[in-house]
């Protein structure tokens, strides 16, 4: 069995209700959750206004729904001015003949508009494809082509991105700095498009950290989904201000960025601008960010600026989150420590279109797990045949399906789609895990990623999260070097912290760090110092495939 952390931290008395959270894990029922939006008793479906629509039908108008700050910019809008916004955008669209089921692709900056745009597009029951800012020419291209997009909202720098030469089924480009001025010729005319279900809500490309991103459309359904992991895990209350770091164009920008929040009636904060230490605690100070969502790399590049949180009042700040990559407990150990905080983990995938594993806000947190399952969610560890694995070996991360937020089907490629199903009743993730007797998760790997040294099942997780308690070390890759020998040895690529010198001394200390407090099987034969780790584009995840890549080359 793979050592499992043994630490724990229990939540800051008082914070939390326990009680409230043992109660939904006994009785969660998807069937009753579904009955909280109101297309449970209309039958008329459409996710944008469920999203905003119903809380100005039901009272709340004037409630702030967003509040955007950049550099030279800040400014907020209520839920009634979101809708008469989202209504107006999508009387635009109409006017251009977008019509259910089209690709409306959004490629733009981190703005208000962006949110309107993805949510007009689903108003009027088209499907949304947001595109993150950052994307360059071929990464546009690839996606709208992929799924054949009509139309596409943008502005007119990023524009300077879209060949549209070689993308021969876009139709029609509109830009967000024209579209608030141009009259709408009925604006009597009912915007919102009722739907089943079952219909198209927004197709969004995986991080392609393994190859190809992949077209990952979700239907009007995971809205329940959506709405009861904002309620359960996000924790919304109607005070709070809710910040997620990431753009729309990502999975998570959107679901917990965007639908998550704003069906639980939050306000969220809506930030412009690149990353910087300073500008992310002052925002939080000012406008008194309650709920933070935000990723491991965020959390280390914070954590590696030391003490400049002591500059700030981050007092409002009540709730801490994470996604998308491995969680070290170091991290964890960091923000309790500093800021009296705990992060909790979350762990899903562009696929299955909302959280599955979690840390409820009341529970007991496991550094170095990703906490239990959803509520209504099963979680199987399964063998390489589908077999179901006894507690605390490691085997391939599965869930039952189907549940709510699970994707509809993966654009124009069927077979791929298939390949998630291959164990008969489960979902499979392409992720190694255990579960300890605690129902507790513990992220081992990808499967392609897991390690196998002389025989010895190796995940890189586990050695990175060790190397970066060392104290010369700021982030850390680990793969397996092909080895004649050995099969694969264990090779780690670091970043060195600000004040260390890369020197052999150190090396082998590092090396025996890992040793002693980890395993020797586990010890990294080679350590290679370097700037910078190969990252995907800003969702930051450490691509270990390239760190493996390169050494395939070398050795070749
Ligand atoms: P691609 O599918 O194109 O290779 P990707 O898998 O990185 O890219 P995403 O859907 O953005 O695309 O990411 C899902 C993956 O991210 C998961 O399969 C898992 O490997 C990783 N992940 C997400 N959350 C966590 C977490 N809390 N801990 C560890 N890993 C996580
Ligand atoms: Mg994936």
């Amino acid at each position: 069995m793979a050592s499992i952390a043994q630490t724990t931290i229990s939540p800051v008395k008082g914070s939390f209700n326990l009680s409230n959270y043992d109660c939904v894990r006994k009785s969660f029922d998807w069937e009753d959750a579904s009955k909280e939006l109101h297309f449970w008793e209309s039958g008329k479906v459409n996710a944008a206004y469920e999203t905003i629509d119903r809380h100005v039908v039901d009272g709340y108008g004037d409630k702030i729904a967003l509040h955007y700050i950049n550099e030279n910019e800040k400014r907020s809008l209520t839920f009634s001015e979101v809708k008469e916004k989202t209504d107006h955008y999508g009387r635009i669209l109409k006017q251009h003949g977008v019509k259910k089921g089209d690709r409306v692709f959004i490629f733009l900056p981190k703005t208000p508009e962006c949110y309107i745009s993805i949510l007009a597009v689903i108003k009027i029951g088209a499907i949304a494809g947001p595109l993150f800012e950052a994307f360059m020419e071929d990464a546009v291209k690839d996606r709208i082509n992929d799924c054949k997009g009509t139309v596409l909202i943008t502005d007119k720098d990023l524009v300077q991105r879209v060949q549209r030469a070689d993308i021969p089924s876009l139709e029609t480009i509109l830009f967000s700095e024209d579209i608030e001025a141009t009259p709408v010729e009925n604006d009597r005319e009912e915007v919102v498009e009722w739907l089943g279900k079952e219909d198209g809500l927004i197709i969004h490309y995986t991080s392609g950290s393994t190859g190809k991103p992949k077209g990952v459309l979700h239907a009007h359904r995971s809205m329940i989904h959506h709405l009861q992991s904002g309620k359960w895990v996000l924790d919304i209350k109607d005070d709070d201000v809710y910040w997620c770091t990431s753009h729309p164009g990502w999975v998570t920008g959107s679901v917990y960025g965007l639908f998550a929040p704003w069906l639980n009636r939050a306000t969220i904060v809506i930030q412009g601008g690149r990353f910087k230490a300073e500008n992310w605690y002052q925002l939080m100070e000012d406008l008194k960010v309650t709920t933070w969502y935000s990723a491991p790399t965020a959390f280390r590049m914070l954590m590696s600026q030391g003490d400049l949180f002591k500059n700030y009042d981050l007092s409002s700040l009540r709730h801490i989150l994470s996604v998308g990559e491995p969680l070290n407990p170091e991290v964890i150990h960091w923000a309790w420590n500093n800021l009296g905080l705990r992060i909790h983990d979350t762990w899903w995938m562009t696929e299955t279109g909302g959280h599955l594993i979690v840390n409820l806000p009341a529970e007991l947190i496991k550094p170095g797990s990703m906490g239990r399952p959803f509520p209504g969610i099963t979680v199987g560890i399964l063998d390489d045949e589908g077999n179901e694995l006894p507690r605390g070996e490691v085997g391939q991360l599965a869930v039952r399906a189907p549940w709510p937020g699970l994707m509809k089907e993966i654009w124009g490629n069927k077979d791929k789609f298939d390949s998630y199903f291959k164990y008969e009743g489960w979902y499979s993730s392409g992720d190694l895990a255990l579960q300890d007797e605690d129902g507790y998760v513990f992220f081992q790997g990808r499967s392609d990623d897991m390690i196998n040294s002389a025989g010895e099942r190796i995940g890189p997780f586990e050695v990175e999260s060790k190397l970066i308690e060392h104290p010369a070390v700021a982030e850390a890759g680990v793969i397996g070097k092909p080895d004649a020998l050995r099969g694969e040895l264990v090779k780690a690529f670091i970043t060195l912290r600000t004040g260390f010198q890369e020197s052999e001394e150190l090396l082998e200390e590092i090396r025996l760090f890992v040793r002693k407090n980890l395993s020797a099987h586990a010890a990294p034969r080679e350590i290679e110092v370097m700037n910078e780790l190969p990252k995907t584009k800003i969702s930051g995840k450490i691509l270990r495939r390239k760190l493996k890549e390169w050494e395939i080359q070398k050795v070749q």
